[in-house]
C-alpha cells in the first residue's frame, strides 16, 4: 500500500520475556480513589469516575526526559496502575477480566495541566488539552499478569526529587479492575493493544523543570522521568 506520506510507527511497550506489546488506545479513568475526589473539591459520594482518552503517541517510554509543555504553568504528574489488553470485547463480565483479558501490568503517569483543566471544569468544556496533550503518558514496561497474578493491592507512590507527594494501596481504588474494564466496555468495543489509566491517589501537586519524578506499584517496574 502507497500512502501519501509514510504512516505514523506503532507504539509498544517492552513486556519482559514476551514480545513487545503493541499499543492501541489509551483510555484513563478520573475520580477513582476517595481522597483524590475530595482534594479536588468534590464528593465521592456523588461523583462517579469519570472516563477520558489520550492518544497512543502520547506515550513515554521509562527513563526519558520530559519536556515541559507548552501551554500551561501548573504541570503535576499522577501515578496510575496501567492495564494492559490482549482481548477485547464488548460487555465484558467483570469476573472473566483479570485472567482472559489482562495481558499485564505497567505503571504510568498521568500528565496533567491542571491550569487548563481546572478552567475546562468551570466552562463545562472537554478535557483533552489538558489531559491528551504531546508526552503526556509516561509508561513503564508491562509486567505480564503469568509473573505478576492478578494486581489488586499494594502500595503505589510518587516521589519529586526524592519527596514522597502520593502514597496510598490500591485497595483504595472506587472502581476495581475488573469493574474498571467492565465498565469500559459496556461503552466502547475494547480492543487489543489497549492501555487503561486507572486512576490516582491523593497528593497530587506541581513539578517544574528539572524534576525527578519516580512512580512505583508493590510487584512492577518503577517509573523515572525527569521534566526537561
Ligand atoms: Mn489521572
Amino acid at each position: 500500500m502507497n500512502y501519501a506520506f509514510p504512516p505514523a510507527p506503532v507504539v509498544s511497550l517492552d513486556a519482559m520475556s514476551s514480545h513487545p506489546f503493541p499499543v492501541n488506545r489509551i483510555f484513563c479513568i478520573g475520580q477513582n480513589y476517595a481522597e483524590h475526589v475530595r482534594e479536588m473539591g468534590g464528593d465521592p459520594d456523588k461523583t462517579q469516575p469519570v472516563f477520558f482518552m489520550k492518544p497512543a503517541s502520547a506515550l513515554v517510554q521509562n527513563g526519558s526526559v520530559v519536556p515541559y509543555p507548552p501551554g500551561t504553568s501548573d504541570l503535576q504528574p499522577e501515578v496510575e496502575l496501567v492495564l494492559a489488553l490482549h482481548k477485547g470485547g464488548k460487555n465484558i463480565p467483570a469476573d472473566k477480566v483479570e485472567y482472559d483479558y489482562v495481558f499485564g501490568y505497567a505503571v504510568g503517569l498521568d500528565m496533567t495541566r491542571r491550569d487548563l483543566q481546572r478552567a475546562a471544569k468551570d466552562k463545562g468544556e472537554p478535557w483533552d488539552m489538558a489531559k491528551a496533550f504531546d508526552n503526556s503518558a509516561p509508561c513503564t514496561a508491562i509486567t505480564p499478569e503469568f509473573y505478576s497474578g492478578a494486581v489488586s493491592r499494594g502500595k503505589i507512590e510518587l516521589k519529586v526529587n526524592g519527596d514522597v507527594r502520593q502514597s496510598s494501596d490500591l485497595s483504595d481504588m472506587i472502581l476495581k479492575v475488573p469493574q474498571i474494564v467492565h465498565r469500559l466496555s459496556t461503552l466502547v468495543e475494547l480492543k487489543p493493544g489497549d492501555l487503561i489509566y486507572t486512576g490516582t491517589p491523593a497528593g497530587v501537586g506541581p513539578v517544574v523543570s528539572g524534576d525527578v519524578i519516580e512512580a512505583t506499584i508493590a510487584g512492577l517496574e518503577p517509573l523515572t522521568i525527569t521534566i526537561g
